[in-house]
């Protein structure tokens, strides 16, 4: 195999908890994670020269060491002793520093990929176990699907499938340091934590209502009052019949989520018409898991 095509898919935070923060200044994290079938592309070929080569659509992104796409055959390169090199074409849909793993799926689709192009015979515990190197979101970028994310984000229990249903993505033109967010968030005895064991045990019954109005995303409560406009993109979608619209990760791209196709087709228009968002997509709940 010379030649592999793979999609990276992104990630939304149903449910986001920060528990403390730890004396080395990382917070630990109680996460519900969600695979969406909106994805990024990546075109791998093998090539002669011991060289990465990594092209992409979006010319401000890194496409040296920088990029986790990079990283990642490195490691791999590096522990297996591989000769030849990779050329990568990398087309990002993904919104990028967004809350949605966007570069950790990229490098979570490139160790896979190479474990399948040169014959590794790595099971997906050892890349996930090679993964976390790069990034603490990586190994569930391998896993997909449903799945409780602790510790930094890399403990990982996996949940039963959540219910399938169209999700609304919008994402305002500006950007938020996760490193800002995490700073400002202030943890002590007012603080209101969304309820995850509850949005978990919706998840195992399978009911969406429930799963709506236990929705929660502690880093929201940051974010929202230094960018308002996160606040009406939610209204947005509500108003256009979202069961529930919340912040994915540490922002700013806000999720709905909807009952059926009609009433999201609908949103999609209704948020392309308000102005408020600069990138939206009309996507679904993908629970297939990588073997
Ligand atoms: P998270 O949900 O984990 O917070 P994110 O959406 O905030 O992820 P990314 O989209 O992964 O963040 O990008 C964050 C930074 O990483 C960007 O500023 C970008 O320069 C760098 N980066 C490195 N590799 C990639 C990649 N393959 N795709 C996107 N960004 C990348």
């Amino acid at each position: 195999m010379d030649e592999l095509t793979l999609k990276a898919l992104a990630k939304i935070n149903l449910g986001l908890d920060v528990v403390r923060r730890r004396e080395d200044g990382y917070h630990e994290v109680r996460m519900v994670m969600q695979t969406i079938h909106l994805y990024d592309s990546l075109k791998i070929q093998k090539i002669r020269e011991p060289e990465i080569v990594i092209h992409t659509n979006l010319p401000y992104l890194p496409v040296n060491e920088n990029n986790l796409v990079y990283k990642a055959a490195k490691l791999l390169r590096e522990e297996f002793g591989i000769q030849e090199g990779v050329d990568v074409s990398l087309t990002k849909r993904i919104p990028v520093a967004a809350g949605m793993a966007g570069g950790s799926t990229d490098a979570a689709a490139m160790l896979y990929g190479m474990n399948q192009m040169f014959d590794l015979g790595l099971s997906r515990k050892e890349l996930m176990n090679r993964g976390v190197k790069i990034g603490a979101d990586v190994p569930y970028c391998i896993m997909r699907g449903t799945a409780l994310a602790e510790g930094i984000g890399e403990k990982l229990s996996p949940l039963p499938p959540m219910v399938k249903c169209p999700v609304l993505i919008a994402k305002p033109g500006i950007s938020v340091s996760t490193k800002f967010v995490y700073q400002n968030l202030k943890l002590d005895e007012t603080t209101v934590h969304p309820d995850i064991d509850a949005l978990i045990s919706h998840i195992r019954k399978k009911n969406l209502e429930a799963i709506c109005s236990d929705m929660g995303n502690l880093l929201e409560t940051v974010t929202i009052p230094h960018y308002p406009v996160i606040a009406e993109i939610k209204e947005q979608m509500m108003k256009s019949g979202a069961k529930a619209s919340m912040m994915s990760g540490s922002g700013p791209t806000v999720f709905g989520l909807f009952e059926d196709a009609q009433t999201a087709k609908r949103a999609l228009r209704e948020m392309k018409q308000s102005g408020l968002a600069r990138q939206i997509y009309l996507t679904s709940i993908y629970n297939n898991r990588r073997q």
